[in-house]
């Protein structure tokens, strides 16, 4: 793309290499064509974030788990203490 305001080429920049003009526009035909690499980096991104959340619930439920078993320890020694 070259910038309106210098006429430098800037090929798919969204801003100029030169003056930094804002080159991107909101409409489709000006936005930069994501190539298969960017896309799967992109998905990637959004496939780890997902996989962020499941993470976030499977640290949940081992943490709760773990309190459990040592709730029910606790309370098995507290049992075998008392007799
Ligand atoms: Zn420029």
């Amino acid at each position: 793309m070259i910038c309106p305001r210098c006429n430098t080429e800037n090929g798919n920049r969204t801003i100029c290499s030169k003056c930094g003009y804002y080159l991107y526009r909101a409409d489709a035909q000006n936005r930069a064509k994501m190539t298969r690499k960017q896309l799967a980096v992109s998905d990637a991104k959004i496939a780890g974030k997902k996989a962020g959340k499941i993470f976030k619930y499977i640290w949940i439920a081992i943490t709760i788990i773990v309190m459990s078993f040592w709730l029910v320890a606790g309370m098995v020694y507290l049992m075998s203490l008392l007799g």
